[in-house]
């Protein structure tokens, strides 16, 4: 019955759902475990009327104009530029480190070529830069890699910066001007009612049939289509039969409070203190205007739902591993954050699945249906 059975309603499963079946008129099953579509950027309006991300804070930002104008056909959209102040030694600073950062935090009053020499004085050189410990030493020195990003680095992903792969840090760039915008991406924006409004429009199309609370792993073969598309945990999907690829989790605390403002930006990070690595306030993110706001406490933990791959060699190793089984299984294709273990962004997930469409569109005949 079904021309495509494609497990996960993220942006992966999503995006792969509406081309087949708008473009190719085919006809697709999208199953989630979960009673939601939207996958890790779904918001909802929470007991007190205020829109949250249930996933923790999503921003969308991308210098790719195809990949924004494809989502712009399912959402308006809210313009937004997302600012984060990190607490250190008591003072809420701006994160990516920048002039005033340092200024404010050290009570100087340098100019950008005075602060290009003081990063200079302290950076450690290294002779290949691979960790996520080097990026930052090599450019701003030690004292404000311990200060920014040992201790959040640390909490985040239960291991050492230095046992981390260098893309991990080089996400926060540094800058010798007063630019404080966490992303400089030609696109930033929300959208503009949210999220999953956005997944409803994208799956709004007779082809495509969803079964939400339904698990890959529980579907009987009846149930499956010739062609799977497979957007959850690659080591999942083949039993773990090279062992577990380890990804991080995190346990959300989703709090409203009576007071109409609680911190001057969307995210304050904690590289010092605290369990939680950051708490973000929503109405900065979505614009809502409230008398009251809601605010999530990120705590990360080993286990639960798999949020991120944890980018070092050997997890890279093992997932080549799964990789190579996943390359020889016929009508199957893996796409996504989880079944690729790659910590990608958004607007990243939405090239990938894009390009896999092209991909398949190239490869298979498409099913003639009237
Ligand atoms: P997912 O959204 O994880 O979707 C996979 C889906 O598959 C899930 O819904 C899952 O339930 C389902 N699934 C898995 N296994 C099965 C199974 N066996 N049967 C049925 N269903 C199954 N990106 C940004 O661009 N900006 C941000 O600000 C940002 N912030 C983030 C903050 C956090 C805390 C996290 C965790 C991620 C953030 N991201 C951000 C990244 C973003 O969430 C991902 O890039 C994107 O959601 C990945 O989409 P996906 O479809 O690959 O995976
Ligand atoms: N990071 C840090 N201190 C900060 C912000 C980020 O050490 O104040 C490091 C940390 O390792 C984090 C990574 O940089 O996991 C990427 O940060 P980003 O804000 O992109 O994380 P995400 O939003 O993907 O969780």
């Amino acid at each position: 019955m079904y021309d495509w059975l494609i497990v996960g309603a993220g942006f992966a499963g999503s995006v792969l759902a509406e081309r087949l079946a708008r473009d190719r008129n085919e006809r697709v099953l999208l199953i989630d475990r979960r009673d939601h579509i939207g996958g890790n950027a779904y918001d909802c309006l929470n007991d007190d009327g205020l829109l949250i991300h249930q996933y923790g804070p999503h921003i969308f930002h991308t210098n790719a104009k195809p990949i924004f104008d494809y989502l712009s056909r399912f959402t308006p959209w809210r313009p937004y530029e997302h600012r984060v102040l990190a607490e250190v030694d008591g003072q809420r600073v701006p994160i990516p480190i920048n002039l005033d950062t340092i200024n404010q935090l050290y009570g100087l009053d340098l100019s950008s070529e005075e602060l290009q020499r003081w990063f200079a004085e302290r950076a450690e050189p290294v002779a290949e830069i691979r960790t996520a410990e080097d990026v930052v030493v090599s450019v701003v020195g030690r004292e404000l890699y311990e200060k920014f990003f040992r201790g959040y680095t640390r909490k985040q992903w239960g291991r050492d910066p230095s046992q981390l792969d260098k893309s991990v840090t080089a996400r926060v760039p540094t800058r010798t001007d007063r630019d404080n915008r966490y992303f400089t991406d030609t696109y930033q924006a929300m959208p503009k009612h949210g999220y999953t409004e956005m997944f409803r429009a994208m799956l709004d199309h007779p082809n495509i049939t969803v079964a939400l609370g339904t698990d890959f792993q529980t579907l009987g073969t009846t149930q499956r289509a010739r062609r799977t598309i497979f957007t959850g945990p690659i080591d999942a999907y083949f039993d773990h039969c090279y062992g577990a690829l380890p990804y991080r989790s995190l346990r959300f605390e989703h709090v409203t409070r009576n007071e109409t403002w609680h911190q001057p930006v969307a995210v304050v990070n904690y590289p010092q203190t605290e369990e939680f690595t950051r708490v973000t306030e929503y109405k900065h993110l979505t614009g809502q205007v409230h008398d009251r706001t809601a605010l999530t406490y990120e705590y990360p933990a080993a286990e639960g739902d798999p949020y991120y791959p944890i980018p070092c060699p050997e997890h890279q190793a093992l997932f080549k591993r799964y990789e190579q089984r996943a390359l020889a299984v016929p009508d199957v294709w893996f796409v996504g954050r989880l079944a690729t273990y790659r910590y990608y962004n958004m607007d990243q997930i939405v090239g990938q699945a894009l390009a896999t469409f092209r991909r398949i569109d190239e490869a298979v005949p498409r099913q003639a249906h009237r």
